[in-house]
């Protein structure tokens, strides 16, 4: 027993060292990533069921490194927040996704929306409203086709500066989006107090939409509420068309998933706009 416990132990080191290695790897070569532009971003299509038409776009940041390949968001997004590499990177992403829908505004795609997703950091950065101001003025973007996508997670850590924040960005035109609704401990309270004009129903809801009564009943509710409270539905992760079928019942406004587009490189979603 005793030399068993001895195995499982060297195992698990080996384990937290390969995690903490490529932690390390990871950090790396993030700080030199931007400057060899090895990021790039992508966007994926959101689907308006009653005019049938794309109408926003969600920007995804995408890490080609010419030593590690393709790595996943999930992987490095926590890393360039943890070392605050979020702050240039997320004003990158901001500028090249408004720079983009702007560029499709100007050959008549006027009112398409982009989402740009915000990490609490930023928003706690002082001088953040400010910034995104400047920002839709250098684009000269219509600041109503700029949503921000935030967590919840934003809010437990902060909540009365953040709320200070999104209402002032909320009364410059641009839409606050609540990403992953759903997941974790979503507090009803956060729909009632906060300037959200979109709700983004977590993936895990539609995963069960296809699997359960108790799913499919939550994923109806939810979307109620959100429009009861004049806030645009979007529902995340479709990829099969019996949840289409189920979304299209009950009024969801969106759709984004597999099942319409997966993110696309911007020259792909010229392609599928402009005809
Ligand atoms: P998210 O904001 O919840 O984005 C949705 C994720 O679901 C994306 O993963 C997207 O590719 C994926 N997805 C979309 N439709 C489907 C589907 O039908 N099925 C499945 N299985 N997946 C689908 P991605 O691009 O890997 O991004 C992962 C996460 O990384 C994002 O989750 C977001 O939290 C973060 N992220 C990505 N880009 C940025 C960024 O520019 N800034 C910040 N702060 N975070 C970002
Ligand atoms: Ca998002
Ligand atoms: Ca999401
Ligand atoms: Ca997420």
């Amino acid at each position: 027993a005793k030399e068993q416990g001895k195995n499982r132990y060297v195992l698990y080191d080996r384990d937290m060292d390969k995690a903490f290695s490529e932690r390390m790897t990871i950090e790396k070569l993030l700080h030199t990533a931007m400057d060899n532009n090895e990021f790039e971003v992508y966007y994926q299509p959101q689907f308006d069921l009653q005019s049938q038409k794309i109408t926003g776009l969600e920007a995804l940041l995408r890490w080609k490194s010419s030593e590690l390949g393709n790595v996943s968001p999930i992987k490095f997004i926590k890393v360039a927040e943890d070392t605050h590499l979020i702050i240039p990177l997320g004003e990158w992403v901001l500028n090249q996704a408004c720079a983009f829908v702007k560029e499709l505004h100007e050959k008549g795609l006027q009112g398409l929306t982009v989402s740009v997703n915000i990490s609490t950091i930023q928003i706690l950065q002082s001088g953040f409203t400010r910034k995104i101001i400047d920002i839709i003025n250098s684009h000269k973007l219509n600041p109503e086709c700029l949503e921000l996508e935030i967590t919840e997670t934003i809010l437990i850590e902060s909540f009365t500066t953040v709320f200070r924040k999104l209402n002032k960005l909320k009364k410059m035109g641009i839409r606050i989006a609540l990403d992953d609704f759903g997941k974790g401990y979503s507090s009803l309270n956060y729909l009632k107090q906060l300037p959200i004009s979109t709700l983004k129903i977590d993936k895990s809801f539609i995963d069960s939409v296809s699997i359960d009564e108790e799913g499919r009943t939550i994923t109806r509710h939810i979307i109620t509420l959100g429009k009861s409270l004049g806030m645009t539905i979007i529902a995340e992760g479709v990829e099969f068309n019996e949840q289409l079928e189920y979304l299209k019942k009950y009024h969801c406004d969106r759709i984004q998933g597999y099942l319409f587009s997966k993110p696309l490189p911007g020259e792909d979603v010229k392609k599928l706009l402009i005809v």
